[in-house]
């Protein structure tokens, strides 16, 4: 067969050149793109926008009655025709150009007056009066399509002038026609259908696009969230279980003297949940085949120590172990930290080391000497050639994804053993879908003695309380602690209006408050040279500063053991993930610590919320749930952030949790039974053809 499948024809061959050109500027070119592209949602005879209450620039359905149709010459050339529509209520004007009267036939035969029609399109104006332009419209002959019709849902799809929603359903409709059951690739099975109340893909893929009724709709939906779902699922499943099959060094269970050496030379006792995690990882490490773990731990469950131990394992048993940070201060503190706890070689390289010690750490990874290694990803993935890696450790790299990690391991032919480490709570069906190809570990538990930290919502406006503030920092100060100070900002905003609390600013009020004038104040942010930024850290961490303001650079895992007390500045700015761990970043030392969550006068009502939250629990997990009430479904995936949509099309994690645990565990049964999908073609050809669009669930 020559001709390709129905679903890669490109649309030019189906619905012809001009329709094609106007769907390619959406985006899509192929029958099954056009096929996986929903309606948005559903318009109703019920719910029609009464002419009275159309706004310009509004996108609207309408019902209405023709009262008069008129061809009028233009003034230059061509011709229009002028509609004059009402609803009983309202009028509006509809318009149609054309170079010849010919080209307007059409529309003139149908748009007699007194006939009914539903017409779409954008409003504008026009000489002060609403008016549709060329709107799509669709003729009621008799009453009884009238109340066929009242039934019908419209389909309305995300559209653009260019290509506007009725071309997308005329064109969808020309698909849906030639569609047969052989021209679809259906995942699911009788069995499954009939268990989880399904209808067939063909059949939704129909439903969703030229619905009858309000229940084919929902049916519809139902079965492509399952589709979808389960497509997702078996995708990361037959992954962990491909990766399950490819070789890695096998490391000692016990992991070596090495490790029984630096478990007792700690300061402390490992928790619990911490032994559990290690015990886990080491009897992952001790097959032959890669381990792929996410360890999840709240911040200051000590994830470092747990990572650490793992990659000493590796190191006693003769292979080479890379601790990748997301930032170079983060690198550097986790050198600086493992060199002390462990007793074994730690090399550290970052975009600010000496040529000469770049020189060296390169080659000490290319001539397989066991140690451990430690910088930013980026830095380690682009410029060091490992030859006896053993263990890869991602820490708090929440946002990489399912490609990504892969890639890391491309091309090598001892597969390295990877840990995932994140901070961020994740509640499970999410954890499920982004992390859906690694096993999960997740320590509950803080280290003993620890105590959460006391959390006050403050409104700035409040004097008296922000004076009262200031002085507890100092209290803090005096008594040994350290105080941080974040704000939103690097400096004052040129650009736009805003002014947000920033790091300039800030330094200058508080070095000018009598209450704060005594003490040695710093300042760190993102754009400063990262050594300057390592010794401002360090004078910090020596009580060089005893007070730093600072942008969130801090979040992610600085570790200043005195550090007691946090003030945020414009908190109402900061999502309560971010908050979460921003807090985290006091109390280390065991002590009792303070936050004071600062927001301004009249924050929104959503910001006030979600500040209370934050005050109410320090439980991570418990923030986590809670940031999902709160948050709209893309943030959770992280789109807003890299303004980019997901690729999910009709499933969305929040929402259908329940779908995908179901999906997951049919996956399994179906990934354990028959690993190549070998059974289950139309699953397999779909999983496939997911594959190939690779980076569906990435969140860079
Ligand atoms: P995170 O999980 O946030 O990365 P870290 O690994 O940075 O946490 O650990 C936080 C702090 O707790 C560090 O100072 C670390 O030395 C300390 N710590 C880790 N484990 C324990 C433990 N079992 N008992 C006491 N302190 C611990
Ligand atoms: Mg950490």
């Amino acid at each position: 067969m020559n001709t390709p499948a129905l679903i890669d024809t490109a649309l030019e061959r189906v619905v012809g050149q001009g329709a094609a050109k106007k769907l390619a500027s959406i985006g899509l070119k192929t029958v099954g793109e056009l096929l996986d592209y929903y309606p948005r949602r559903y318009a109703h005879w019920g719910k029609l926008t009464p002419l009275t209450s159309v706004h310009e620039g509004e996108d609207v359905t309408l019902l209405a009655q023709v009262v008069s149709a008129d061809l009028i010459p233009n003034r230059r050339r061509g011709v229009r025709l002028s509609v004059e529509l009402t609803d009983g209520f309202g009028t509006i004007n509809a318009t149609f150009f054309a170079q010849h009267p010919g080209r307007l036939s059409v529309h003139q035969r149908l748009l007699q007056p007194g006939s009914q029609h539903l017409f779409a399109g954008k409003i504008s104006l026009y000489r002060g009066r609403h008016q549709l332009t060329h709107p799509e419209f669709e003729g009621l002959e008799d009453d009884a399509q009238a109340a066929e019709r009242a039934l019908r849902p419209i389909p309305i799809y995300a559209a653009s002038s260019r290509c506007p929603s009725w071309l997308i359903a005329k064109s969808s409709a020309i698909v849906i026609d030639l569609l047969r059951a052989t021209d679809i690739s259906d995942p699911l099975t009788d069995a499954i259908r009939k268990r989880f109340d399904l209808i067939p893909l063909l059949s939704a893929l129909k439903q969703i696009h030229q619905p009858s009724t309000d229940e084919d709709v929902t049916r519809a939906k139902t079965t492509l969230r399952w589709v979808e779902a389960l497509e997702l699922q078996t995708a990361l499943l037959a992954r962990r279980a491909q990766a399950n099959a490819r070789t890695a060094a096998a490391i000692a269970t016990e992991g070596g003297t090495a490790v029984a050496e630096a478990r007792s030379q700690l300061p402390f006792t490992l928790t619990d949940g911490q032994d559990q995690a290690l015990r886990q990882i080491l009897t992952d490490m001790s097959r032959p085949h890669p381990m792929q773990r996410l360890l999840q731990a709240d911040v200051g469950a000590g994830k470092t120590v747990v990572a650490g131990l793992a990659m000493t394992a590796v190191v006693d048993a003769g292979y080479q172990a890379a601790l990748l940070a997301p930032t170079e201060v983060l690198a550097e503190q986790h050198a600086r930290s493992l060199r002390r706890m462990l007793p074994v070689p730690v090399e550290l390289l970052t975009g600010s080391s000496a040529t000469l010690t770049r020189k060296k750490v390169q080659e000490l990874a290319s001539m397989a000497q066991p140690a451990i290694f430690v910088g930013t990803h980026a830095l380690l993935q682009s410029t060091v050639d490992f030859t006896g890696l053993g263990l890869i450790v991602i820490d708090e790299q929440h946002r990489f994804g399912v490609a990504q990690r892969e890639k890391l391991r491309e091309g090598l032919a001892v597969v390295p053993h990877l840990l995932t480490m994140t901070a961020t709570p994740i509640p499970r069906t999410i954890a499920m879908t982004v992390f859906g190809d690694l096993d999960i570990t997740a320590i509950r538990e803080l280290p003993s003695g620890r105590k959460t930290v006391e959390t006050f919502v403050v409104d700035a406006a409040n004097k008296r309380w922000m004076e009262r503030m200031w002085q507890r920092a100092a209290e803090e100060i005096a008594s040994g602690g350290r105080v941080f100070v974040v704000v939103p900002r690097i400096e004052t905003a040129t650009s736009d209006d805003s002014d947000l609390a920033n790091v300039e600013d800030t330094y200058r009020e508080l070095t000018a408050l009598n209450t704060l004038s005594h003490l040695s104040i710093g300042m760190l942010h993102g754009r400063m040279p990262a050594e300057e930024k390592a010794r401002t850290i360090d004078a910090f961490n020596a009580g060089n500063y005893q007070l730093l303001v600072t942008t969130t650079v801090i979040e992610v895992g600085v570790d200043i053991q005195a550090a007691s007390m946090m003030v945020i500045l414009d908190a109402q700015q900061f999502g309560l993930s971010q908050l979460h761990q921003l807090r985290g970043r006091v109390g280390r030392g065991g002590q009792q610590a303070v936050c004071m969550a600062v927001h301004r006068e009249n924050a929104a009502e959503d910001s006030l919320k979600r500040l209370r939250v934050f005050a109410s629990t320090s439980d991570g997990f418990e923030l986590a749930e809670a940031d999902l009430d709160l948050r709209r479904e893309g943030d959770v995936l992280g789109d807003s952030q890299s303004g980019r949509t997901s690729s999910l099309k009709a499933l969305r994690v929040v929402r259908d949790a329940r779908i995908i645990e179901r999906a997951r565990s049919v996956a399994e049964e179906i990934v354990a039974k028959d690993p190549h999908l070998e059974a289950h073609p139309g699953l397999k050809q779909r999983v496939e053809r997911a594959d190939s669009r690779a980076n569906w669930l990435e969140r860079t």
